[in-house]
């Protein structure tokens, strides 16, 4: 080899490998596989760039920087209902011409099934209850519908109620015999008037009296991260107000389709219907 081309080739090699470590950003995930309605916790070191894009099943993942360290994170969810199957996530800086695809596993699970029995009014629906079901369901899923808006979250997210699970997420529900609903929430142990927190910051989106739900509120974190609260005694806080991580929403109750008092807490991520206990677990190493 002459001299000149072994200097050529150094200088090559020198060239690919700073650009590389120097300016393209490392992306990890807390786990590259997960069950239907479970969660992986996206992290971006070293990227200055706001262009930073990710793309999960065709939706902008909202990203939220860290204070401490720069790195910017973000969930990435599965529906309970999403079919088992391997999915790119797609990772985008355009004003670096960087774009790379992962690959995220997600596993069927059997959660089980639940057996409740219920007043037939509250399963077999007369017209006027039908009515009244599909109203409330539309505005519910305008909720979902709208654009995402800023995060108003932080950190980790806490238990709403400090208690036992006493029906678990996931469940397929058997009522009165008949193969209903999948079980989008977890049930909390809860005594009817004790009081139900606000798992993180947010605005209160939605607080209403619904049919199979209860008194219901709705908070939306922000980064398209909704949580909600249903079958309350009390409602506490009003549509539009904006509460602290905490703060008390209202009470533990038994109203709508409820078998007796507990607290229902479902949470929505992107679209899709999560495991609560998952979002907890996964957030507890967001607290500086
Ligand atoms: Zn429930």
């Amino acid at each position: 080899m002459s001299r000149v081309s072994a200097v050529l080739l150094l200088m090559l090699s020198l060239a690919a490998m700073p650009a590389e470590s120097g300016s393209s950003p490392d992306v990890s995930f807390s786990s590259d596989a997960m069950v239907r309605g479970g969660l992986i916790l996206l992290s971006i070191q070293g990227c200055e760039s706001d262009d930073l894009q990710v793309v999960w099943m065709e939706k902008e993942i909202p990203l939220l920087r860290g204070r401490d360290d720069g790195a910017w994170r973000g969930f990435i969810a599965a529906d309970l209902n999403q079919k088992p199957g391997v999915y790119p996530v797609a990772v985008r800086v355009p004003s670096l011409e960087m774009e790379r695809t992962f690959e995220i596993q997600v596993n069927d699970r059997d959660y089980g099934v639940r057996k409740i029995r219920l007043p037939r009014a509250k399963v077999d629906l007369d017209e006027a209850s039908l009515k009244r079901v599909k109203t409330e369901a539309r505005a519910v899923s305008a909720l979902w519908k709208a654009e995402c808006r800023p995060p108003e979250w932080e950190g980790s997210f806490w238990m709403p109620v400090n208690n036992k699970i006493v029906g678990p997420f996931g469940q397929r529900s058997i009522i009165n015999r008949q193969e209903r609903s999948l079980h989008t929430g977890v049930d909390i142990r809860g005594k009817t008037g004790s009081p139900v927190r606000a798992t993180n910051a947010g605005t209160v989106v939605l607080a209403a009296d619904h049919f199979f739900t209860g008194k219901s509120v709705f908070v939306d974190h922000g980064s398209c991260i909704f949580s909600m609260y249903f079958h309350l005694d009390q409602i506490r806080v009003e549509e539009g107000e904006q509460v602290e991580k905490g703060r008390i929403l209202g009470s533990v109750g038994a109203t709508g389709r409820a078998t007796g008092p507990h607290l229902h807490w479902g949470v929505r991520i992107s679209g899709a219907r999560v495991n609560p206990l998952t979002l907890i677990e996964l957030s507890r190493d967001l607290e500086s």
